[in-house]
């Protein structure tokens, strides 16, 4: 399932299609409820497969390349970090390359969300691990910074 990683033009009309789709069962959608606990093993395994998701409950996969920042070794959400290897692969994990280099190239291919890896992202709400991200996303719930956060900035390139 991970070749599909290398086709992230495909996920994200697939991610454009799910994001129109949302709000039709918004009523049905709440996090804590019956559907919830169908949603989160549904969510495990089809984006454990793909994108070996950590569950962090805020998805974000449209703006950092449809590449998991959660994979990274220091969990960045605004990465690289300055310790990227000459070859691309991480300083922590030496075999693995670096989750932000591929989520460059990556959304290079993606032309409908591939900018929004310039955005900043907020740090992750670790409130939201291992609820659905398809339902705070549909409620508002994964947008929404605890109280006291800042907003951060919308930067884009
Ligand atoms: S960003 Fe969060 S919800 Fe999305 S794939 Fe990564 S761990 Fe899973």
């Amino acid at each position: 399932m991970r070749f599909l990683q290398s086709h992230p033009r495909f996920l994200e009309e697939a991610y454009a299609v799910v994001v129109r789709l949302l709000p039709l069962g918004r009523r049905w959608l709440k996090p804590g409820g019956l559907v919830e606990r169908l949603v989160i093993p549904l969510e495990r395994v089809s984006k454990g497969a793909i994108f070996n998701c950590q569950m962090c409950g805020q998805c974000v996969l449209h703006s950092t390349g449809m590449t998991c920042p959660m994979n990274c070794p220091k969990n960045l959400r605004n990465g690289p970090c300055g310790g990227v290897r000459a070859n691309g692969h991480c300083e922590v994990k030496p075999e693995m390359p670096c989750v932000w280099v591929q989520a460059w190239e990556r959304s290079q291919a993606m032309p409908r969300y591939g900018h929004e890896l310039l955005n900043v992202l907020p740090p992750v709400n670790r409130s939201l691990q291992g609820t659905a991200a398809w339902i705070n996303e549909s409620t508002g719930v994964g947008l929404k910074n605890p109280a006291g956060w800042v907003d951060a900035p919308e930067v884009s390139g």
